[in-house]
């Protein structure tokens, strides 16, 4: 056996094994080989722009618009540019070492020179052979920039053999020429040509030209500053982006170099209370290329159902989900978003409140959305976050507190707020909160369910009823009542009769003294259990546990009401319970839990007495 030598050494990879995996798997879709040679020519147009800036290109800059063309007949597709364009030996380096990426090597060179960055996309790893993906054969006609230098062809088919020749080409730029292979022929359609470019080239910054037309706008609002911008600009970005929506409410400008780079516009669609809104409607831009309509991670899930475009060269591409959720910098851009959000409505809140208040129903669903999922926006809402009450005011949530702590007769600390889910249904038990000076907001929409669940949790000292909670009588009536004219016996009687009717293990019965003027009989649900069986009716929380609890609630009979008074002196047993079962569907309608036979019988009866 012959002994182990000791060895240092560089593990080789060998383009054999590499280009497969890169046809496979490096992009699930074949589509963005022309969002990559676009890029590059892209790219190289921008760098000579760079380089006359420097001083490096005395030369005239001239047209520098990339074309893309088809020809259907030779079964190709063309990408040429104006750029600064390659030598045979810049071609050894940057096309034939894969992954070396000139892009890369550029912005090191000129690192002390090139101040924006952002001028330069490159950067998508091995973009350029990305081409493979649809082209059975790729060549390149180039021409460098630098005087005195000569046009190359390079010719590949996709095996890990190259060939480079002298070549004829009266200008500088590049030609980037694929013999689609049979299997990608749907790349030769002009519509398909055009439907890739309207979605990754829309707003590239060298004019890109396709079957005659200049398809983009090379500088869209959010590489504008808001100074130079109107109301107008805004509105007319918005319809360039979602041709067939209505206006937008408003919009926060991003701009941000430190620490990391972003820009954007972010809109503020009217929502109503569609909560069922297409997400995915915020679009991410790397250097003004297109790379994706999920932004799951870099925008707040709360800010999903915002529209407009984020443009950040930061945010890694290309990777996995994983990665990008423990990625710094797209945290840090997660909350940049979340504090520019919070600041702008605050901002909207405080200059304007009538305003405010007049977009709050639109507005509202992303506040108390954000509330929930998010502790630092909720540290900021808590102050122009708005409720608004039966009777279409609104307030904060501490001058909700103050108004309530003004009518609440138990001066304790703790605040209930009362609010409707309902106000057509519950209106009878609004109307007796209102008669005792209690304000009752609605929470209606489908997110309230979880903001009341999220803030009751949040504010101190409050807890959150529903108007036709078990409190009403317990809290509010403290002090407003008169004493029951009842006798201890009489009340103990009364209790006993609506016990027996109701016949109910899990309903409780409560005898009390409420002023003459409130219904006769009320029954309210306890606050809790009411919750769960809404949660698991909607799907959430114990199904098994809450969906299948019998309907506890309390019965509260109005020991004033000249009712009480009517059944105690009815003889007749029949008659007694006759009165005592009315008056028990009557709370039952009240409270929407008459149905089927109970109802139909309540009916019969009462037009019997008519
Ligand atoms: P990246 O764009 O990330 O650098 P690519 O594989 O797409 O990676 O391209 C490799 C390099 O080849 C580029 O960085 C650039 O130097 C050169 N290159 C590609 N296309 C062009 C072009 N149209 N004009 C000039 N140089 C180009």
């Amino acid at each position: 056996m012959e002994a182990v030598q000791n060895e240092k050494g560089q593990i080789s990879i060998h383009t054999e094994n590499i280009f497969p995996i890169i046809k496979k798997f490096l992009y699930s879709d074949h589509e963005i080989f022309l969002r990559e040679l676009v890029s590059n020519a892209v790219d190289a147009s921008q760098k000579l722009k760079k380089l006359a800036g420097f001083g490096e290109f005395n030369g005239e800059l001239g047209d520098l618009k990339v074309t893309v063309s088809v020809d259907k007949e030779a079964k190709t597709i063309t990408v040429s540019d104006r750029g600064i364009g390659m030598t045979a030996e810049e071609i050894k380096k940057y096309i034939n070492q894969i992954a070396f990426s000139g892009a890369s090597e550029f912005l090191e060179k000129y690192k002390d020179k090139v101040d924006d960055k952002g001028a330069i996309i490159g950067h998508f790893g091995l973009g350029f052979y990305s081409a493979f993906m649809v082209a059975s054969q790729v060549e390149i006609i180039t021409k460098s920039f630098r005087e005195g230098a000569e046009a190359a062809r390079w010719i590949c088919d996709g095996s890990t053999e190259f060939e480079i020749t002298a070549a004829e080409r009266a200008e500088r730029g590049t030609d980037v020429i694929l013999h689609i292979a049979e299997d990608s022929e749907e790349f030769l359609e002009t519509f398909r040509i055009q439907q890739i470019l309207d979605k990754y080239g829309k707003f590239l910054p060298v004019e890109i030209e396709f079957d005659g037309k200049v398809i983009n706008n090379t500088t869209p609002i959010w590489t504008k500053s808001p100074a130079d911008l109107k109301d107008e600009d805004y509105v007319a970005f918005y319809k360039e982006l979602y041709p067939f929506s209505e206006d937008p409410l408003f919009w926060i400008h991003l701009n941000v170099d430190y620490p990391f780079n972003l820009t954007g516009v972010l809109y503020f669609p009217k929502l109503k209370n569609d909560f069922q809104v297409k997400r995915e409607k915020i679009q991410l831009y790397s250097r003004q290329v297109f790379i994706t309509d999920e932004v799951k991670d870099i925008v707040p899930d709360f800010l999903m159902l915002l529209h407009g475009v984020i443009d950040s060269p930061d945010i890694p591409l290309n990777v996995s989900r994983s990665f990008l959720q423990a990625d710094s910098n797209v945290k840090k851009i997660n909350g940049y978003i979340t504090r520019k959000v919070a600041d702008k409505l605050s901002e909207m809140f405080r200059n304007d409140r009538a305003n405010f208040e007049q977009k709050f129903d639109d507005i509202g669903l992303f506040i108390k959305y954000g509330i929930i999922s998010d502790e630092k926006f909720y540290e900021k809402a808590k102050d122009f976050c708005l409720v608004k009450t039966t009777e279409g005011k609104f307030y904060t949530f501490n001058e909700y507190r103050e108004a309530v702590q003004a009518a609440q007769t138990d001066k304790s600390d703790t605040v209930i707020w009362l609010y409707a889910s309902d106000v057509e249904k519950q209106h009878g038990y609004i109307e007796s909160a209102r008669r005792r000076g209690y304000e009752v907001l609605v929470l209606d929409n489908v997110i309230d369910s979880h903001f009341i669940n999220g803030i009751e949790y949040k504010l101190e000292k409050t807890s959150i009823k529903r108007v036709d909670a078990d409190t009403l009588d317990k809290l509010i009536d403290k002090g407003l009542s008169n004493d029951s004219v009842l006798s201890e016996d009489d009340r103990n009687k009364l209790k006993g009769l609506f016990e027996e009717t109701l016949n109910n293990k899990a309903a409780t019965v409560s005898v009390e003294g409420m002023p003459t003027d409130e219904l006769p009989v009320t029954i309210t649900l306890p606050e809790f259990f009411r919750r769960m069986k809404d949660m698991s009716a909607l799907g959430g929380g114990n199904q098994m546990m809450f969906g299948q609890l019998p309907d506890s609630y309390n019965l509260a009979v109005n020991a004033n009401h000249p009712l009480a008074d009517r059944i105690l002196k009815t003889t007749d047993a029949d008659a007694q319970k006759a009165l005592v079962k009315q008056a028990v569907d009557l709370a039952k309608l009240a409270q929407g839990m008459l149905s089927g036979a109970d109802l139909t019988a309540f009916i019969r009866r009462t037009a019997e007495t008519l």
